[in-house]
């Protein structure tokens, strides 16, 4: 049977591509971008993402059996603060105030957008993804201004990873997990869209090229589309909380050996206080 599902970023690349596929699927889609929608909003403001929010409960009743979330600025320099606005609060903000639609529909499934920037970008601190968390985007660019740092490249690193950690701590409350809602990540590498085309024509384009990828070139839109189809689908109804690199191998080129890691002898703390917690919860 049709479903109805919200994706934005649909007028480009990966929105687009994915709206194409699910609606010879036979799905409604209600399509959210800047431009070349059914529900034009501009998601790098509080007032776009409130529009953008109310539109879709609207035209969706209230249900939604997912989201896909695609919105997204590469790492182009001058609009550093758009980039944290979009590529996180165009997410989160969105995803949040969807939840009671989701599990409305009962056994939704919403994918967003990270990136493999969430992990092949160094040295990402922790007070970049505290500020996303604490629900200052704004205040990332000018942290990373003040070390100095290649700006644009580290905002969007830190807005992917930031997503990422969202994804992995929002999908296992009980809010989500208990309502049926399946929360999952997809973490790109290089596709062809307009947003990598913008970043290879870039004075910055020769990092791009040179980035090593054990597959080599980039990827296909298409592609990306059919993992978010079968993100939507009832086969993936026992997968929550994870995080999808598809990046012709970049993510395992540069931490072959450091992921999946065990927790560690200080991290078994924590471990056990939620394993607890856990025991307690399913007791009551
Ligand atoms: P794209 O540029 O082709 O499409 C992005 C879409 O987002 C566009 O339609 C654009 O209008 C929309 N958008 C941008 N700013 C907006 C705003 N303020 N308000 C509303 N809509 C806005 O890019 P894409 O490659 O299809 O990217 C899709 C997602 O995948 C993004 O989140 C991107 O960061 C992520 N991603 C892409 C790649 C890649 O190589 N293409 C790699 C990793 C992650």
């Amino acid at each position: 049977m049709g479903k109805t599902y919200a994706i934005t970023g649909i007028a480009s690349g990966i929105g687009r591509a994915t709206a194409d596929l699910l609606k010879k699927d036979g799905h409604t889609i209600i399509g959210i971008d800047k431009r070349d929608a059914d529900i034009i909003a501009d998601l790098s403001t509080s007032k776009g993402r409130q529009f953008a929010i109310k539109q879709t409960l609207k035209m969706a009743d209230n249900k939604l059996d997912g989201a896909v979330l695609a919105a997204g600025l590469g790492p182009l320099p001058g609009i550093e603060k758009e980039i944290a606005e979009v590529n996180f609060n165009g997410v989160v903000e969105l995803a949040e105030s969807w939840q009671p639609a989701f599990k409305a529909a009962g056994n939704a499934h919403v994918v967003a957008f990270s990136s493999n920037s969430a992990t092949i970008i160094p040295a990402i601190p922790k007070k970049a993804i505290d500020a996303f968390f604490s629900g200052h985007a704004e205040r990332v660019p000018v942290f990373f201004k003040s070390l100095g740092y290649r700006g644009a490249a580290m905002v969007y690193g830190a807005s992917k990873l930031a997503v990422a950690r969202w994804v992995r701590c929002t999908a296992v409350k009980p809010e989500w997990a208990k309502a049926g809602i399946r929360l999952n990540a997809l973490a790109p590498g290089g596709i062809m869209t307009p947003l990598i085309q913008a970043q290879l024509d870039s004075p910055n384009g020769d990092d791009l090229r040179s980035l090593p990828t054990p597959l080599s070139g980039f990827g296909d839109p298409a592609d990306i589309a059919a993992f978010v189809q079968f993100l939507l689908s009832s086969n993936t109804d026992f997968m929550t909380g994870s995080v999808l690199f598809i990046d012709g191998g970049s993510d395992a080129y540069f931490r072959a050996c450091d992921y999946p890691r065990s927790t560690s002898i200080f991290g078994a703390i924590d471990w056990f206080i939620k394993w607890k917690k856990w025991q307690k919860e399913v007791s009551r």
